[in-house]
């Protein structure tokens, strides 16, 4: 494919997990990819992995700092010229941080800050290029936007609002740009490099079965949707949550 063909894509917290997986599918796909990614180890490496698939470049990007996603946006021009999608991944996965009654402004805001401020950053600096690109962004929020477990109020309550800014984006910036949500449950990582948590430990028999779909999922389960709703045969969908999460919200759970 010609350089000035290529669609490009700004894909946050792509150094590792989902994200990698995405930058990896995209690629395969023919598009090229800016990595924005805090992580200085997994960015880097991912990028010169990845070159061999495709134009792929690391910017060094926290998006919670507007001047870090202004700047990942200007490399993202500078090297390959457009913007055509923009996938809204980096987070913080960890859902528990602590009991309501203790949980410290700082946390709340670092969490509400690097998952649901940032893709708003992302998405003011990435909208003039995307409505010249006709392009298309993906927000990746969580079923936990849906449901919850104890003692998860800023994890919840930023994926909820993800949810949220994706459908006042998709009204704001349609019909030029389309703006859709992709919320996924239990998603094992550890094949993208992966270190936090329950993330890293060795999957049992019953974390398959009590799934609806049979299995946990994988991150290509996310990336191959990501790639569909960024992509011109989902040119009708726009402002939607696609939920991936082998069934579990739809499985009633009384004892
Ligand atoms: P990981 O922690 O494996 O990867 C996230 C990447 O984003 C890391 O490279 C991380 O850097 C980076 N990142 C974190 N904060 C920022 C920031 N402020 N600016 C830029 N980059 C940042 O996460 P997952 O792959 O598991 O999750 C990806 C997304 O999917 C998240 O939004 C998460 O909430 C969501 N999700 C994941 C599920 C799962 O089961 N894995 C389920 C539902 C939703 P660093 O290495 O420094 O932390």
């Amino acid at each position: 494919m010609t350089d000035d063909k290529r669609r490009c894509a700004l894909v946050t917290g792509g150094g590792r997990g989902i994200g990698r997986a995405i930058t990896r599918c995209l690629l395969h796909d023919g598009w090229a990819v800016t990595i924005a990614d805090v992580d200085r180890e997994a960015g880097p490496k991912t990028e010169a992995e990845f070159a061999a698939i495709g134009p792929c470049l690391f910017h060094q990007t926290d998006v919670r700092q507007e001047d870090d996603v202004k700047n990942a946006v200007a490399a993202a021009l500078v090297r390959f010229g457009r913007i055509d999608g923009l996938v809204n991944n980096a987070g913080i996965a960890k859902a528990s941080a602590a009991k309501v009654t203790e949980l410290a402004l700082a946390d709340w805001n670092r969490i509400v800050g690097a998952n649901l401020t940032g893709a708003f950053l992302c998405a003011k600096h990435a909208a003039p290029h995307l409505r010249a690109a006709k392009g298309a962004v993906v927000n990746i929020a969580s079923t936990r936007a849906l449901m919850s477990e104890p003692d998860t109020e800023a994890y919840a309550a930023s994926k909820g609002g993800l949810v949220a800014l994706t459908h006042a984006l998709a009204i704001s910036l349609g019909p030029e740009v389309r703006v859709n949500c992709v919320s996924p449950g239990w998603i094992d990582t550890r094949g993208e490099g992966a270190v936090n948590g329950h993330k890293a430990r060795e999957l049992s028999a019953a974390d398959h079965a009590q799934h609806p779909a049979g299995r946990v999922g994988r991150p290509d389960d996310i990336a191959e949707a990501v790639a569909y709703l960024l992509g011109d045969h989902a040119g009708f969908i726009t402002g939607a949550n696609l939920v991936i999460d082998g069934g579990m919200t739809r499985k009633m759970i009384y004892v």
